[in-house]
């Protein structure tokens, strides 16, 4: 539940909240060798799609402060701008939080874009020296972000989960074996989620963790449907959840008339998340920055439009979804940069749509149909963003993703549960068809949209 639902900061998380994790990773590497000290000089490499879309995903950023000592849940992101300026300015990095050390971006920070290591196409190498002029490091540790803001270091098994499946008393590896689960134990999928995680840390705290991941999606829809301006980037998107939100609010009336203005709602929560995050603020990985908006979109329109919303039935959502994500992480991947958009986007659709039919009454089966209909009508969704940033298509893509989860949850509970394609299989079949996916879709910005359109 906690690995998937990350309090973080845009616009990425497998371009700036992972890479910031790793430079975390690897200032303790320094601490625990006893060798931070002596560090004078760091130089970080970046690879493939973190070094092709690593300046509109904010990679630099992250790295530089993840160097500082930062972390993506605890800095403030109103301070980022001024940090960066003094390295900037001073070509100094106040290395670990401690002590300044020469730094200059252009050397010590270096883009290899014709470059993909065999690990993972998200991968960034750390190196430390003793000296300036020192050519042999103190130590080297490489990094692969695999989505999520999950980071593996080089070399370590598992897949950046901080805890195993093994360890509770519910395990789970596909949605056939989840659902066998519920139905055994007279439960709806949320409660095998809750088991499980009571594994890890008490119910008060579950519960305690589950109220701060909610509180901060709807500050995130609060201020991104007050916050004006240009995102940044250079793309000038103006941003658009501002107006979209005075419009709504100033003609209640014209909601009574047409139905389906709850769908502008529901695009208003999606767009105002995904443009904080493209402005780097505050925002819950769910299950990935890029699709960071569908499920505090749907759980808006769950919270604000159907009468069977309660608190508890909010922490019901959020772990249902958790449990949904869990199979895609395990059996497939939650990376743009190794499936496509349907690893973020697709994903997030889906994991919204088995939730949403849970809390709305739908029994274990309805919610596995729920949340393979989410997928199926996203294979083979592509990632292209313009010039690399987090802004088109991907702003506007989170509000069709949320609205798709509802109608996804609709048809789930109009029928039985009964379908064709069970969700084990489109999760084999979204893998497959990120495995066929040309590079140029993957988060590279060398295709779609990314190449065809012009940038201003
Ligand atoms: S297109 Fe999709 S996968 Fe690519 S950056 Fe945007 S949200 Fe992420």
């Amino acid at each position: 539940m906690f690995d998937l639902f990350k309090i973080g900061i845009g616009p990425s998380s497998s371009h700036s909240v992972g890479p910031m994790r790793a430079a975390e990773m690897f200032l303790q590497s320094l601490a625990d060798s006893d060798q931070i000290r002596d560090v004078q000089r760091v130089q970080v490499d970046l690879y493939g799609s973190l070094a092709l879309t690593g300046i509109g995903h904010a990679t630099d950023i992250a790295v530089l402060m993840g160097l500082q000592g930062e972390v993506p849940d605890q800095i403030e992101p109103e301070t980022v701008a001024e940090k960066l300026k003094v390295i900037r300015e001073q070509h100094q990095l106040l290395f670990a939080g401690q002590r300044n050390i020469p730094f200059t971006e252009k050397e010590d920070l270096l883009f290899h874009r014709k470059t993909f290591q065999a690990g993972h196409p998200n991968t960034l190498k750390f190196s430390a020296f003793a000296s300036p002029d020192d050519s042999q490091p103190l130590l080297e540790e490489t990094y692969f972000s695999i989505g999520g803001g999950f980071v593996v270091r080089e070399g370590a098994s598992g897949q950046g989960i901080a805890h195993p499946m093994s360890a509770v008393p519910f395990p789970f590896d596909s949605a056939a074996e989840l659902l066998r689960l519920a139905e055994e134990q007279g439960c709806g999928i949320s409660q095998i989620a809750l088991e499980n995680e009571k594994a890890f840390r008490s119910e008060a705290d579950i519960r305690d963790g589950l109220t701060k991941i909610w509180d901060t999606m709807q500050q995130c829809v609060e201020r991104g449907s007050q916050n004006e301006g240009i995102l940044p980037g250079g793309l000038n998107v103006r941003r658009r959840a501002p107006s979209l939100y005075r419009t709504l609010c100033s003609r209640p009336e014209a909601n009574m008339r047409d139905p389906l203005n709850i769908l502008d709602w529901v695009d208003l929560y999606a767009i105002a998340v995904n443009e904080e995050n493209a402005a780097g603020g505050r925002v819950v990985t769910a299950p990935t920055n890029g699709a960071a908006g569908i499920i505090p979109a749907v759980l808006c329109y769950f919270d604000r439009f159907c009468p069977e919303s309660t608190p508890e039935k909010i922490q019901q959502f959020l772990l249902t979804a958790a449990a949904i994500g869990s199979l895609y992480k395990k059996n497939a991947s939650i990376s743009g940069a190794e499936v496509g958009c349907q690893g973020e986007v697709g994903v997030a659709c889906s994991m919204a749509a088995g939730a949403l039919t849970e809390v709305r009454g739908g029994t274990p089966r309805q919610v596995e149909e729920a949340a393979e209909i989410g997928m199926e009508h996203n294979l083979g969704l592509t990632c292209d963003p313009i010039k690399g940033l987090v802004q088109v298509p991907c702003i506007e893509r989170n509000a069709m993703g949320a609205v798709k989860a509802i109608n996804a949850c609709r048809l789930a509970l109009r029928g039985d549960g009964s379908h064709f394609v069970s969700l084990d299989r489109v999760i084999r079949v979204m893998k497959r068809t990120g495995a066929d996916m040309s590079s140029r879709y993957k988060e590279t910005s060398r295709g779609g949209l990314a190449v065809n359109i012009s940038e201003c």
